[in-house]
């Protein structure tokens, strides 16, 4: 399996034979969709030495800004071209529908484009100094070599918001897939490479996170990890790259609070809080699995919720009925099952779901019903815990004051939603929310050209907007002295003047 992409050259892996491929599952069915090369740690070796090499002697750091953007404009018009190819491979390997593939490789494609647009502007500033002897100016330079980590749930999405500004920006890169979704990603780096990428610029490991990820984390010719993946990973790649002092990114998980006041239009508010929670069966980072409903509204909302939730469609994400598809793994599946499990026993009222569908056609794939739990306080793990599964939980609020501070008591903080016709409370509420996004009459959308990322514990720093590329840069302030004269200061026998300046020669004034 040459699918390792080291140096402009697609190779295997050093790895034993036996140790050397996996095989990737369609979790629709359980059927093995693919086989693809198993990184050795001395394959990140070569990868990272090869980034590093083409970090100080190739041609791409010093390449012109606008080039740069030209090569990310190449990719997008590649990303174009191929839409439909890449929205397939992303539903087979992640069971998400064909529409969501599409809505990923289109969203993809326009931060392609926003960092293209984005790396030839702001290219430094002049400083004033305040003393015409001096010119001063910040530049901005790539941090190096960069070890870029993804999951599963979005393997494009997440992977093109870290490459496009570290592209844009002039580094060189060491990238790894989740191990149970590598196939976009492989097509994603033939594309980049199509697109005239120097050699040495992208390299493509592919393997387990105990191995091939820490191996890049902690590896010394790396300059700068971003991560995004699960909070207990998260803790040990800051942890493993502490050593290193090296950059570190972090895009964690969530648990997202949705605020529904009782003046906000019904219909509306059902129809997203349905989607909030199921999409992608509930495995979305910023998943509103939290419903927080005024008191007067509760009963109303949660009726309809679970009314709508029960017709919703599983299936095959390549078949145009499926509205929702499975969960990425036995193992994924078994572990939402346990905190269905552990919120029943903790006293919370299941409307509806918790089960695996009973359809023979879905037997062989990692199913789960849609759930709703009502009756949840936020010490309960199914309400604290990112549970990353179809389970939304409901709880109840009296006043604005109850619904912010239910909303705050987490400790996630990616994002949120509130929902109300009064303009005012919207402000107030979305003002008062420690999260990194908060949504106003709508959940879900980002912009390439706004920052996304947590408060507390999930993550430190942000991708996408102007911070997402300033994420890969460093700031170098150039100060040139333009009347050089030597200072003096260390005369020996001078003694200094009553004002503290030297006697003879120039001075440091
Ligand atoms: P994960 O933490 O299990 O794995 C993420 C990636 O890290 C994978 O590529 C994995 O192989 C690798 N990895 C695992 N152990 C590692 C180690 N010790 N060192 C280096 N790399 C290692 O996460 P997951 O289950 O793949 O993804 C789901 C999680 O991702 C959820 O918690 C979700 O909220 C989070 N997520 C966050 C965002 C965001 O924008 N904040 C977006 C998408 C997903």
């Amino acid at each position: 399996m040459k699918d390792l992409y080291i140096d402009g050259d697609w190779v295997a892996s050093s790895s034993e034979p036996g140790e050397d491929t996996r095989t990737v599952l369609n979790p629709y069915d359980s059927s093995v969709l693919a086989t693809v090369a198993e990184a050795a740690s001395a394959d990140v070796g070569r990868a990272a030495h090869a980034a590093r090499l083409a970090f100080h002697r190739g041609p791409w750091p010093a390449t012109v800004a606008g080039e740069r953007g030209e090569l990310l404009r190449r990719i997008a018009d590649l990303l174009v071209r191929d839409r439909e190819e890449l929205a397939r491979i992303e539903s087979l390997d992640t069971g998400k529908t064909l529409a969501e593939g599409r809505i990923d490789v289109d969203d993809i494609t326009a931060v392609f484009r926003y960092y293209a647009g984005l790396a030839d502007k702001d290219a430094g500033r002049l400083v004033d100094a305040g003393n015409p002897d001096v010119v001063s100016r910040v530049t901005y330079e790539p941090v190096g070599v960069c070890a870029l980590i993804a999951p599963w749930n979005y393997p494009l999405l997440q992977m093109s918001w870290k490459l496009a500004p570290a592209l844009a920006a002039g580094n060189t890169m060491i990238i790894k897939p989740s191990e149970l979704t590598p196939l976009s990603t492989i097509r994603l780096v033939a594309l980049i490479a199509e697109a005239g990428a120097p050699p040495g610029v992208v390299n493509l490991l592919l393997g387990s996170g105990a191995e091939v990820g820490s191996a890049m984390v902690t590896h010394p010719e790396v300059d700068l990890v971003s991560f995004t993946g699960g909070i207990a990973t998260g803790r040990k790649v800051m942890a493993a790259a502490a050593d290193g002092i090296k950059r570190v990114a972090l895009e964690l998980g969530g648990k997202n609070p949705n605020v529904v006041f009782a003046d906000a239009d019904f219909d509306t508010a059902v129809d997203y809080a349905l989607a909030a929670a199921f999409f992608h069966s509930g495995q979305v980072c910023s998943a509103g699995s939290r419903l927080i409903v005024e008191e007067s509204l509760h009963d109303d909302f949660v009726a309809e919720l679970a009314h709508r939730a029960e017709a919703i469609r599983l299936g095959n994400g390549l078949d145009p009925a499926t509205e929702c598809g499975p969960l990425i793994s036995a193992e994924h599946r078994d572990k939402v099952e346990r905190y269905i499990a552990q919120a029943i026993e903790d006293g919370a009222k299941l409307v509806t779901g918790g089960h695996r569908p009973e359809d023979p056609e879905l037997a062989d794939g990692f199913f789960l019903r849609p759930t709703i739990f009502t009756g949840c306080t936020s010490d309960m793990p199914v309400v604290a815990d990112e549970v990353f599964g179809p389970v939304v939980t409901v709880e109840r609020f009296r006043d604005e004051d109850e619904a912010v501070t239910l909303a705050n008591d987490t400790d996630y903080g990616l994002a949120g939603a509130v929902w109300t016709s009064d303009a005012s409370v919207a402000q107030r509420v979305a003002g008062r929310m420690r999260h990194g996004t908060v949504w106003i009459n709508d959940y879900h959308p980002y912009l390439p050209q706004a920052e996304w990322g947590g408060f507390g514990r999930s993550g430190i720093g942000r991708e996408l907007g102007a911070a997402g590329l300033d994420e890969y840069r460093e700031a170098k302030h150039i100060y040139q002295n333009i009347r050089p004269q030597p200072m003096r200061w260390f005369t020996g026998a001078e003694p200094l003047s009553e004002t503290g300046t030297r006697q003879k020669g120039g001075s440091p004034q």
